[in-house]
C-alpha cells in the first residue's frame, strides 16, 4: 500500500511504501534526500519490490519505505530540492545553522522550512520507527555505513553483510541533517546507508539486499 506523505516544492506527491503490519521492529526506508543520488532510489525501490511480491521476506519487521524524498531533485538529478535547499542540513535541530544560499549544503531560510522535509518528520511521528536507514551514495570510496544515536550494533551488523566500513561520524559537522535530528536528538537508531558511487546500481542492491535485513 502506498501512502502519500506531502508534496515537494514544485507539487509532485512524496509516497511511501507501508508494508504488512506485523509486532517486529518499525523500519523506516528513505532514499533520495540528494536528488543526484539516484542509486539510492533503486535500492529503495528493489526493496519496496521484494516486501511487494514476498512479504514474508521482511522477517517479521514493519516496513516504511519513501524512496524519493527528493523527487523535484530527483527529477532534475540535483542534489538540493526546487528552492536550491539541501534538505539533509534543513531539519528542525539544535545545531541548525543558515548556510549561505550558494552553498551545495545550503540549509534553507528557517529550520524545516521546506516541504520535504515536513513530509520525512511527518513520517517519522507518524510511524514511530525503532530502527531509520537513509541511503545516500558517496564517491571517493568514502562509502560507509554511518550511524547517529544508538545505531552502533545496526551498522556494525550490515557492515558484516555489506562489507563497507562502520563509521560514527563523516569527519565533518553536519547540521541540521537528519541524522542529527532522528538519531542524536530523537535517539532512534539512524543508519546513513552511503552507498559507493563507482558501483552499479545492481551492485550496491546485490551488496546491501541482505545488510538491510539484519
Ligand atoms: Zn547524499
Amino acid at each position: 500500500m502506498y501512502v502519500t506523505l506531502g508534496y515537494s516544492v514544485a507539487g509532485r506527491p512524496i509516497r511511501a511504501f507501508v508494508g504488512r503490519e506485523s509486532g517486529g521492529e518499525k523500519i523506516v526506508v528513505l532514499g533520495a534526500f540528494h536528488g543526484d543520488e539516484p542509486k539510492s532510489v533503486t535500492v529503495a525501490r528493489k526493496l519496496i519490490d521484494l516486501l511487494d511480491t514476498e512479504p514474508q521476506q521482511g522477517k517479521g519487521h514493519e516496513w516504511v519505505v519513501v524512496p524519493i524524498v527528493n523527487p523535484d531533485g530527483y527529477e532534475a538529478r540535483r542534489r538540493r530540492n526546487a528552492n536550491a535547499v539541501d534538505i539533509n542540513r534543513n531539519f528542525p535541530t539544535k545545531n541548525w545553522v543558515r548556510s549561505p544560499r550558494r552553498s551545495r549544503m545550503f540549509s534553507g531560510d528557517s529550520p524545516g522550512s521546506e516541504p520535504e522535509t515536513r513530509a520525512v518528520i511527518k513520517a517519522v511521528k507518524r510511524y514511530r520507527p525503532t530502527r531509520i536507514i537513509s541511503i545516500h551514495s558517496i564517491d571517493g570510496r568514502r562509502h560507509c555505513n554511518n550511524y547517529d544515536g544508538p545505531g552502533r550494533a545496526i551498522a556494525e551488523a550490515m557492515g558484516r553483510r555489506n562489507r563497507y566500513p562502520v563509521r560514527g561520524s563523516m569527519g565533518y559537522p553536519t547540521p541540521g541533517s537528519f541524522g542529527n535530528w532522528a538519531g542524536v536528538e530523537r535517539g532512534i537508531p539512524t543508519i546513513t546507508l552511503e552507498l559507493p558511487s563507482h558501483h552499479s546500481p545492481k551492485r550496491c542492491w546485490e551488496d546491501n539486499r541482505w545488510a538491510l535485513f539484519c
